[in-house]
């Protein structure tokens, strides 16, 4: 799709007049990558490039409850590309309800579809819910509360799948390698910002083939240390369980 090429065209850009200034981990080297090799997804000049991303409060849905919320035949528009490769925020949004009455308006739906709904929440999106939603990872939903979903076509009772999602990073092996990380590892994100520097421990690696290097965090987590003004995000392996 052309509007897609064009998006990924503008991102590039931005990303490019970013460097050395902004709030990417990219050294800049001065070398470009070596002509004719396959760079990696996400890498520029032959390096990683770590972009830390809000995930903000979203729902997740199957087919079934795709059709029952916004009508029989329905499927998922996508509506803006996430950086991901192949994930999107749909058009459509979703009541979440939540005990006594609470709700959140106009949650977004992602796609693609999923076996099963999920519900992700910042900490303050779960109080003003009323809901007491653990920190899991994603797909760990076992014993987890549920809510109530409404949607212009119908609604549907979650018995189970409301989550604060965990802090997480994609990558790829390459970038695996890089970090000297494996699938499962724990890392440290350190994010330089005005007078509200953090540094968040207990990143997990989610390392797969396609994925570009981007850490998951939720809002409450990117506004404690005001991300879209950080000057310095830096990524490591979290070595306290060293045994070298
Ligand atoms: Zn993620």
């Amino acid at each position: 799709m052309n509007q897609t090429i064009d998006r990924n065209q503008i991102e590039q850009l931005v990303r490019n007049a970013l460097r050395g200034g902004g709030p990417s981990a990219t050294p800049a080297t001065g070398k470009s990558a070596s002509a004719g090799g396959i760079s990696p997804p996400g890498w520029i000049d032959g390096q990683p490039n770590l972009r830390v991303s809000i995930s903000a409060r979203h729902v997740h849905l199957t087919d079934e409850h795709v059709e029952t919320l916004f009508g029989a035949g329905s499927v998922l528009e996508p509506d803006k590309d996430l950086y991901q490769d192949g994930f999107y925020a749909a058009k459509q949004t979703v009541m979440v309800v939540g005990p006594r009455r609470r709700m959140l308006p106009n949650v977004r739906v992602l796609g693609p579809t999923r076996n099963f709904s999920q519900v992700e929440l910042a900490l303050t999106d779960s109080i003003s819910l009323g809901i007491d939603a653990p920190i899991r990872h994603s797909g760990k939903i076992e014993g987890t509360p549920g809510c109530v979903l409404v949607g212009p076509a119908g609604t549907v009772q979650l018995d189970q799948g409301v989550i604060r999602a965990a802090r997480h990073v994609h990558m790829n092996f390459s970038d695996a390698d890089h970090f000297g990380v494996k699938n499962g590892d724990m890392m440290q994100l350190k994010i330089k910002s005005h007078d509200c520097s953090v540094v968040f421990e207990d990143v997990l690696v989610r390392a797969d083939e396609a994925a570009k290097l981007e850490v998951h965090i939720d809002t409450d987590e990117g506004n404690a240390c005001n991300l879209d003004a950080a000057c310095e995000v830096e990524l490591r392996k979290d070595d306290c369980n060293c045994k070298h």
